[in-house]
């Protein structure tokens, strides 16, 4: 496939994929249809970069669905101000789509192989304000607490306590909460010391690791 076909793809994958399913958002379609999704997959699932589903990355990990990276964006209500935390980087293609939404963002990877990797195709699409850390992000990510969004792209058994202390007034968390197997999105709104949750659809990620994950 040329650039022109991959164009093409991207621009199918969001009237189809996820602006038929409800997310509507001009400025988060837009930016869907321009982060090239296919340099984030690996070579051999190229024909399949903007197909409705997730794709394996290696480690036994995966790339998630451009519709649930949407929705999971659209939830987190991000703005061009914000500084925006990302747990689990996995391909990187997430925090590049966070990157066009939001004035910062910092996003955590637990598997250092997949950190360098993201970091290197982040830093070769001129991503700058996307910075890759390599550790347990179920701590979050002190140093550049707090945030106005938190996404986290792994199944967690419970919000971790951390994630929450590190959100700002005003801010929230997006993250799916459950067993293995099934789990439901939820999202946290805080407000001053008051903590709010409402529960979103169902999904299936692969488990959170960590100290506040699966261990
Ligand atoms: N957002 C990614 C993307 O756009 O490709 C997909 C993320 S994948 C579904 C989940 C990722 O979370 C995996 O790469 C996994 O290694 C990572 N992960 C799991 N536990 C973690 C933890 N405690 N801290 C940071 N990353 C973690």
């Amino acid at each position: 496939m040329n650039e022109d076909e991959f164009r093409i793809a991207r621009k199918r994958m969001v009237e189809e994929q996820i602006a038929a399913r409800g997310v509507l958002n001009p400025r988060l379609l837009a930016i869907m249809e321009s982060v090239p999704r296919h340099l984030f997959v690996p070579a051999d699932d190229l024909p399949w970069a903007y197909a409705d589903g997730p794709l394996p990355i290696g480690y036994g990990q995966t790339i998630s669905q451009p519709y649930i990276v949407a929705l999971m964006t659209e939830l987190l209500q991000v703005e061009s101000t914000h500084r925006v935390l990302e747990v689990g980087t996995g391909s990187g293609y997430q925090a590049a789509v966070l990157g066009q939404m939001a004035a910062e963002v910092h996003t955590v990877e637990v598997i250092p192989e997949l950190a360098a990797q993201a970091a290197r195709i982040l830093t070769d699409l001129g991503y700058t304000n996307v910075h890759v850390h390599a550790g347990d992000g179920s701590l979050g990510w002190l140093e550049t607490a707090p945030y106005d969004g938190i996404l986290v792209a792994a199944a967690a058994p419970s919000a971790p306590q951390p994630l929450l202390d590190q959100l700002a007034d005003g801010g929230r968390l997006v993250i799916p909460v459950g067993s293995r197997g099934f789990q439901q999105l939820e999202v946290w709104r805080r407000t001053g010391q008051e903590f709010e949750r409402q529960v979103n659809l169902a999904v299936a990620f692969v488990p959170l690791r960590g100290e506040h994950g699966w261990k």
